[in-house]
C-alpha cells in the first residue's frame, strides 16, 4: 500500500516512553507532569458531569470558556479576540496546529519552518502537499538568523511557524526579534503560526513576547495553546487557537471535519477555573523552582547545560561523557541506567545536535532528585 507520509515514524515520545515502561525507568523522556492536575480543577470536571454537561458541546467551545480565553489574551496581551468568532477550543493544541496548516497549506505552497521543530509541522505540511522550508537555529542560545529568513521567503511561501517558548531547546523569542518578524512579513500576504503552548513557563523575569501582542503580526497570525500543558493535565487533550475572524472561519472548517467538538466537562471546568489568573500566572515561578532545583543538583557532573529560558524541558550536553551520538546514548541511558530522556536530533534534520538530550523537569521532587543522581553517576 502506497504511504502518504513515507518518512514518519512512530513518534519518538511514544517510543522513550515505551522504553521507560519496559526499562522500568525514570522517564523525563515526554513532556508531561508525574504530580497531579488541581484538586479544585478536578471538582469542577466531576460537578460539570453531575451537572449533566455529558453531551456535544457548540462545535467551536463552550461559549463560557471562549469568553475567559478572549478575557486571559485581553489581560496578558491587550488585544481583545472576539469568543463569537475568533477563540475555537481544540483537541490539544496538537489539533489546533493540524487544522490551521490543513486550512491554508495547498500543493506547492511552503512554509517556513525552524528547527529543531516540533514533530507535527512538517508532517501536516506534507499531507497537505506543502514543502517545509527548514531554517536553523543558530549557536548554543538557538536563535534566529533574520536575514536567512528574508532570503528563504518566496513568491510560493505561505506561511511561517514559531514557537516561543520553544520545544526542544528552551529557548524564547524576544519583542526585538517579534518586530524582526513583524517586519519582515509587512507588505507579504504571509501566514503566521505561533505554537505558545509554553507561554507560561517562562523564567529569570522574561515576558512572554505572544504573536497577539503586535497588531501587524496579530492580523496574520493564529496563536495556539493548550490547557493541557498550562495546568498538569496533558490527558484531557484540550488546547485552543485564536485568529482573526477571516482565518478563523477557514480553521473552523477543518476543525468540524477533524473532531466536531472537544470533551464538554473539562471546558466547563477550565471556564471556572481560568477566572482566576493567579492559576496561570504561579506557574513561571513553580517550574522555575524545578528547574533551579534540578539544574543546582547536576551542576557538578559532567553534563553542561545553558539554563532552559522557558517550557519545562532542559537540554544536557553530554560531549564530556562520550562520543556516542545522542540516539545511542539515549537508549544506554534508558536501558543500563534506568533514565529515559529524548535525544535532540530527531527533531533535527540540518544539524545534527549529536551530543544533546532534553529532559523535562516537570516531575516530584524525588523524581528530579533519583534522575540527577543517576546523572551524576558518569
Ligand atoms: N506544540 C508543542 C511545542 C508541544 O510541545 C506540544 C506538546 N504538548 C504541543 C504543541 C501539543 O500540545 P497538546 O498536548 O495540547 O496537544
Ligand atoms: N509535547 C510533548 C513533548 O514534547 C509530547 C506530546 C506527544 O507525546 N505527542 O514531549
Amino acid at each position: 500500500i502506497s504511504s502518504k507520509l513515507p518518512k514518519s515514524e512512530v513518534s519518538i515520545f511514544t517510543v522513550m516512553s515505551k522504553m521507560a515502561v519496559d526499562h522500568n525507568a525514570i522517564n523525563l523522556s515526554q513532556g508531561f507532569p508525574n504530580f497531579e492536575t488541581d484538586k479544585e480543577l478536578k471538582n469542577l470536571v466531576t460537578q460539570a458531569m453531575k451537572e449533566g454537561y455529558n453531551q456535544y458541546p457548540p462545535a467551536n467551545g463552550v461559549h463560557e470558556l471562549r469568553q475567559e480565553i478572549s478575557k486571559k489574551i485581553e489581560g496578558l496581551s491587550g488585544v481583545a479576540y472576539d469568543p463569537v468568532s475568533e477563540v475555537t477550543v481544540t483537541s490539544g493544541a496538537t489539533e489546533a496546529l493540524f487544522c490551521a496548516i490543513s486550512a491554508f497549506v495547498e500543493k506547492g505552497d511552503e512554509v517556513i519552518v525552524f528547527k529543531p521543530a516540533y514533530d507535527t509541522y512538517e508532517p501536516t505540511i506534507l499531507l497537505n502537499g506543502g514543502k517545509p522550508v527548514q531554517i536553523q537555529l543558530k549557536g548554543k542560545e538557538y536563535k534566529i538568523d533574520w536575514e536567512e529568513v528574508k532570503e528563504a521567503i518566496t513568491s510560493r511561501t505561505k506561511m511561517l511557524i514559531i514557537n516561543t517558548p520553544h520545544n526542544p531547546t528552551g529557548t524564547i523569542l524576544s519583542e526585538a526579534d517579534m518586530k524582526e518578524l513583524e517586519s519582515l512579513l509587512q507588505g507579504t500576504d504571509i501566514l503566521l503560526l505561533s505554537d505558545e503552548v509554553y507561554e507560561h513557563l517562562i523564567f529569570d523575569g522574561e515576558e512572554h513576547q505572544s504573536a497577539s501582542k503586535f497588531p501587524k503580526l496579530a492580523e496574520r497570525a493564529i496563536v495556539c495553546s493548550s490547557f493541557g500543558k498550562t495546568f498538569h493535565n496533558t490527558g484531557w487533550k484540550t488546547g485552543y487557537c485564536v485568529a482573526p475572524e477571516p482565518l478563523m472561519k477557514e480553521i473552523r472548517k477543518i476543525h468540524e471535519l477533524t473532531t466536531f467538538s472537544v470533551n464538554h466537562p473539562m471546558q466547563r471546568a477550565y471556564a471556572e477555573y481560568l477566572k482566576n489568573p493567579e492559576h496561570y500566572l504561579q506557574l513561571a515561578h513553580f517550574y522555575q523552582q524545578k528547574r533551579d532545583f534540578f539544574l543546582d543538583l547536576i551542576r557538578d557532573s559532567k553534563f553542561s547545560f545553558t539554563p532552559s529560558k522557558g517550557t519545562y524541558f532542559q537540554l544536557l550536553n553530554f560531549e564530556k561523557i562520550t562520543t556516542e551520538n545522542d540516539v545511542i546514548f539515549a537508549e544506554r541511558l534508558v536501558k543500563k541506567h534506568n533514565l529515559a530522556s529524548i535525544p535532540v536530533s530527531v527533531f533535527n534534520i540540518d544539524r545534527k545536535d549529536h551530543h544533546q538530550l532534553r529532559f523535562c523537569f516537570a516531575k516530584t521532587g524525588d523524581t528530579l532528585k533519583k534522575a540527577a543522581e543517576i546523572l551524576c553517576s558518569f
